[in-house]
């Protein structure tokens, strides 16, 4: 067991590691980026654009362009007339193959793609170069591979295309979420628009010019970027015949109120405040590992963030000293260093969200623990923060943050903390620890949460349906059952 002077000098020598920044070599950030329409990069309707940023040191890196009711119904005639005179009438063999190129691509530009991902969006690259990129990748090799083979998929049935798909995504993984919502919408023979999040158009417009490059057919996939606005006149395009979505409840429930009534389909992938539960019998070393990447991993801008701990009374005090040394560890600063754990928080109006919720969380009584160390002056970033003393009614311990930010409380018996992880309006993930087989399948039966890891978290793999409970949506992405979001009978 480490001892608090070989944590200390741990401490004290991460911190002070040489700066081993990613090389921008090989990147090429253009000044101003089109919308991709009908297989052609074109200006925007109003010829209006918006900055997009590097929140890492908050200097602009490119113009993206706005698009308007005009250009949304550009794309959605783009990708009509794609699905019904070619998409839609093509052998699920000859499709794979174009979806086998884009994945191919990836991997081959994988290096640029991840440097990308990380200056838009403020992730560190080491995240994005061994989780985002290569997954990304792999969700269209998956896919790819059911497009010849739908009918083993749906045995004794015939899956039949819905259409054109409008798909909107949010900012915490960009090319990743971009890649979960094409790959199974062109192998089930649909076409897409989709529109990336304002502040982290940049991977998605790559994408585009990958898929130019691999000569699909043109309007198959047309990628428009804007902000809400151009999201809602997508939700509203009278010729959509399904909407993807994944981001905040709120908006959910907006696009859920704006279908309604109408013959389009959906699936939302919705906000979450994930419990991770630790028993006395687990191996605790194992599990703040797992507890730290669960919230601290991407600046806690993950949907099954597990931002609410839940640690056995018995075990409290060692588990609560061990995620405090740990942190006191982690790096924070330059996403494009290859030491960073922590980088920046996404935008100025997220930073100022979870500002206001350790605020909140301070005037409700929780005790705050923030480990040593100074922020850069530019970019937005934040500490890791822990919060003791937290009340199950706390808006800390209901509401979901979106950041770095951590609770605890405790708990003697599995129903008690059964009763306490179910009891929030989200339902999207959950972690158990616990060195009993019996417990997992226990715990596992009764928690409300699409995935359950045991003894491990954020763990992901294209053939694992991901998906939510209660207010963290309905539907389900990856996987066989991510095929069936696309298909009708
Ligand atoms: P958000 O504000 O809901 O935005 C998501 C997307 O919707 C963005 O592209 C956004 O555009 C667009 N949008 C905003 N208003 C809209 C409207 N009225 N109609 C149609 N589209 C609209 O969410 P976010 O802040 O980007 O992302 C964070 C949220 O995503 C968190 O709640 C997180 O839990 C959730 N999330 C869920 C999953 C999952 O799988 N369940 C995965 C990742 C993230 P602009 O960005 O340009 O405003
Ligand atoms: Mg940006």
């Amino acid at each position: 067991m480490p001892t608090k002077n070989t944590i200390k000098l741990k401490f004290e020598s991460s911190r002070n590691l040489s700066p081993a920044p990613e090389s921008l070599s090989a990147v090429k950030i253009k000044e101003r980026y089109e919308l991709f329409i009908n297989g052609k990069f074109e200006e925007p309707h109003s010829k209006k654009y918006f900055d997009t940023i590097n929140p890492a040191n908050e200097k602009k890196l490119s113009l993206i362009a706005e698009a308007d009711n005009t250009d949304v119904s550009k794309a959605v005639s783009a990708a009509r007339n794609c699905y019904e005179k070619t998409w839609k009438k093509m052998p699920g063999k000859e499709r794979g193959k174009y979806i086998y190129r884009i994945a191919r691509m990836i991997q081959e530009r994988a290096r640029e793609f991840a440097v990308i991902e990380t200056l838009d969006g403020g992730k560190p690259i080491r995240e994005s170069r061994d989780f985002d990129v290569p997954a990304a990748a792999n969700h269209f090799f998956y896919y790819a591979g059911w497009a010849d083979k739908l009918q083993y998929a749906f045995p004794n049935r015939q899956p039949l295309p819905l259409g054109v798909a409008g798909q909107i995504i949010p900012w915490n993984f960009p090319l990743l979420m971009a890649a979960w919502k094409i790959a199974p919408a062109l192998a089930t023979g649909n076409t897409v628009v989709l529109k990336p999040a304002e502040t982290t158009s940049l991977t998605a417009l790559k994408l585009a010019e990958i898929i130019r490059e691999a000569d699909l057919p043109p309007g198959v996939v047309n990628i428009i970027t804007g902000a809400g606005e151009t999201g809602a006149a997508l939700v509203n395009h009278p010729d959509i015949n399904k909407i993807a979505f994944t981001g905040s409840t709120h908006v959910g429930k907006i696009i859920q109120k704006a279908i309604a009534g109408t013959s389009k389909k959906a699936t939302l992938e919705l906000g979450g405040k994930a419990a991770n539960i630790i028993f006395e019998d687990a191996a605790l070393d194992q599990a703040v590992e797992g507890i730290i990447n669960g919230i601290y991993f991407n600046q806690g801008h993950v949907c099954c963030a597990g931002s609410r701990l839940f640690v056995q009374e018995s075990v409290y005090k060692t588990v609560l000293q061990k995620l405090k040394d740990r942190m006191e560890t982690l790096i924070v600063g330059d996403p494009m260093d290859k030491n960073t754990d922590i980088g920046a928080i996404n935008s100025k109006e997220q930073l100022q969200v979870i500002h206001k919720y350790i605020k909140i969380g301070q005037q409700d009584g929780a005790e705050i623990y923030q480990p040593a160390g100074i922020l850069p002056k530019k970019g937005f970033y934040c500490m890791p923060t822990l919060f003791t003393k937290v009340a199950q009614s706390n808006r800390l311990a209901q509401e979901e943050i979106f950041g770095p930010v951590l609770t605890i409380q405790t708990f003697r018996t599995d129903d008690e903390v059964i009763e306490k992880a179910n009891n929030t309006p989200f339902g999207l993930s959950a972690g158990v620890w616990t060195d009993k087989g019996s417990k997992i399948f226990n715990l596992t039966r009764k928690l409300r949460a699409g995935v359950v890891w045991a003894n491990t978290y954020n763990k992901f793999d294209p053939s694992s349906p991901f998906g939510g409970y209660k207010e963290s949506g309905y539907g389900r992405e990856g996987g066989l059952q991510g095929l069936e979001g696309y298909v009708g009978f």
